[in-house]
């Protein structure tokens, strides 16, 4: 039986391919125009690893500035967050992709996500000193590792990207001149157009969002490619660069931290849920795949996938307070707690707990139906156990090793994996 989300992909892809589309395939890139301006894919790829495709999902396109964000990545997890932030700012410069401009004082580049940003990025992958080439597999190990299979590069959409970047040229040149280029600006350039020219699906552009949507673990093969804290930043910029110029409404109508190239890919990475990708060549105006916007709307819209549209956290926290037996027959007050706990849902179980007092003198706090706890939610509830031991409670927190970390949890407090291994002398 074919998935009904498959099937709500086909018609959001037949709705969409209605009428001729607005604007043209890339020409400044001569390989590029002759792409079949006609082709319509998507893909979608959820963070447990299942992907849902319609259209053409598995031609492959010109990733183009879809590598900006993962080549981004890349640099944070081999240079350090700082390090990468001291050469390329975070903020949106409401211009165009390829604008010569940087930022007044610093002459950083405002951001990653534009191509004075991404010639300065490309140069921050590996270890200071390696080769060009050494650079050039990192990054094409590194984009595989994303998306959980060799990609390879184009090498005539290279060329013919070199044959033409005199823009890109001009602006590596300005960056060298001002200490912001770590390495020459030919080689800059050479490297950043082989990264733009790196050939991928949409269903390989869903698995390396939906990657970044997963704190950076490839959902697929289970893989670690960068950091937790690299995700965060890499997510935050695509929300506030990724769409260049259209950044304002791309925040307000659709809502997911997105990249769009000019090759007709776009892709989405919805932290926590999914990852998305477009494939459609005519752009609009400010370079993005304009079927593929519309696309992203209607997913959206559909699917409810707005980042700001969050089901509150607190309302069914608590699943079940009642009591439960000890291992000596002897009755405990228990809470226990469901769904991801973090500062919010947290706070509403202290408050609880502090309102209503338990009834037993014997306390458990179980967190073994969580879906996760965060290091907030941990701390919380370990000084909750501490302070009720502090009026004259046995309490003791129950959870899970691999969902509650025993080190986020105040040091006098010992997690308990089950209700059935409580140590009651301690
Ligand atoms: N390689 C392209 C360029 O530098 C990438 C631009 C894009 O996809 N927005 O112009």
């Amino acid at each position: 039986m074919r998935s009904q989300v498959s099937e709500y992909l086909d018609e959001i892809v037949a709705a969409t391919a209605t009428g001729p589309a607005r604007g043209e395939p890339a020409t400044y890139i001569p390989e590029l125009a002759h792409v079949d301006p006609t082709l319509l894919g998507v893909a979608l790829t959820t963070t447990d690893g299942v992907t849902y495709a319609a259209g053409d999902a598995d031609t492959m396109l010109s990733i183009q500035s879809i590598s900006k964000p993962f080549v981004y990545a890349l640099a944070m997890r081999d240079r350090g967050i700082a390090a990468v932030e001291e050469k390329v700012g975070v903020e949106p410069s409401g211009e165009a992709f390829n604008e010569m401009t940087l930022e007044e004082v610093s002459k950083r580049p405002y951001n990653p996500m534009i191509n004075a940003g991404a010639l300065a990025t490309h140069a921050l992958v590996g270890e200071p000193g390696i080769t060009d080439e050494e650079r050039d597999e990192l990054v094409l190990a590194g984009l595989s590792a994303f998306a959980g299979r060799r990609l390879e590069v184009d090498e005539k959409v290279h060329g013919s990207e070199m044959d033409t970047a005199h823009r890109n040229f001009s602006i590596a040149h300005m960056l060298y001149g001002y200490d912001i280029l770590t390495i020459d600006a030919h080689a800059a350039v050479r490297g950043y157009t082989r990264q733009c020219a790196i050939r991928a699906s949409p269903r390989d552009l869903s698995v390396m969002a939906a990657t970044l949507a997963n704190g950076g673990t490839n959902p697929v093969t289970g893989e670690q490619v960068v950091p937790v804290d690299v995700v965060r930043q890499t997510l935050s910029v695509m929300l506030a660069c990724g769409m260049y110029d259209a950044a304002g409404d791309w925040i307000t109508d659709v809502g997911i931290p997105a990249k769009s190239g000019v090759g007709g890919g776009l892709i989405g990475a919805l932290p926590g849920q999914l990852g998305v990708a477009s494939f459609s060549p005519p752009l609009d105006e400010h370079g993005s795949s304009a079927r593929g916007v519309e696309i992203f709307e209607r997913l959206s819209h559909d699917f409810g996938l707005h980042l700001m549209s969050v089901p509150p956290l607190t309302r069914s926290v608590i699943r079940d307070r009642g009591s439960v037996d000890l291992i000596d027959g002897r009755s405990a007050t228990s809470y226990v707690l469901q769904g991801p706990l973090r500062f919010s849902s947290v706070e509403a179980v202290v408050r609880v707990v502090t309102d209503n007092p338990p009834e037993h003198r014997s306390v458990v706090v179980d967190t073994t139906s969580a879906t996760s706890v965060d290091a907030t939610a941990a701390r919380m509830l370990g000084d909750l156990v501490a302070r009720l031991r502090a009026e004259g409670y046995e309490a003791w927190l129950v959870g899970l090793p691999g969902i509650i970390d025993p080190d986020d949890v105040a040091a006098d407090v010992s997690v308990v994996p089950s209700v059935g291994e409580i140590d009651l002398r301690s």
